[in-house]
């Protein structure tokens, strides 16, 4: 007796007693904006301060630590201090690496 979310194109069953599904009420809820990816949200201007100046910025969206832990990377930084920088476990940024040769080959 579930009910499909009413946003169009949603796939995903309304959640209890609501006519959307959860992803869509939240995205609603946060940003006025059903649409909305929040990991596909890029802030240039925050990643600068994190790889010029070395300043922690753990409140970059997913896109913006990626590019910022390549960056930093490029400059030779090491994954633990990129780690820290950015607000993720140094394991995650051995994975991010290993995914970025995996997809250049
Ligand atoms: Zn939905």
């Amino acid at each position: 007796m579930s009910r499909r979310c009413r946003i169009p194109d949603c796939t995903r069953n309304a959640a209890p007693r609501r006519r959307i599904c959860w992803a869509h009420k939240n995205r609603l809820y946060r940003y006025q904006d059903p649409h909305l990816k929040v990991r596909n949200i890029t802030h240039p201007e925050d990643i600068r301060p994190v790889v010029e100046d070395r300043l922690p910025d753990h409140g970059l969206t997913f896109t913006d630590r990626r590019t910022a832990a390549r960056e930093l990377a490029a400059r030779g930084v090491h994954p633990a201090e990129i780690a820290e920088l950015i607000g993720v476990t140094e394991r995650t940024v051995y994975r991010w690496q290993a995914q970025a040769r995996q997809n250049a080959a």
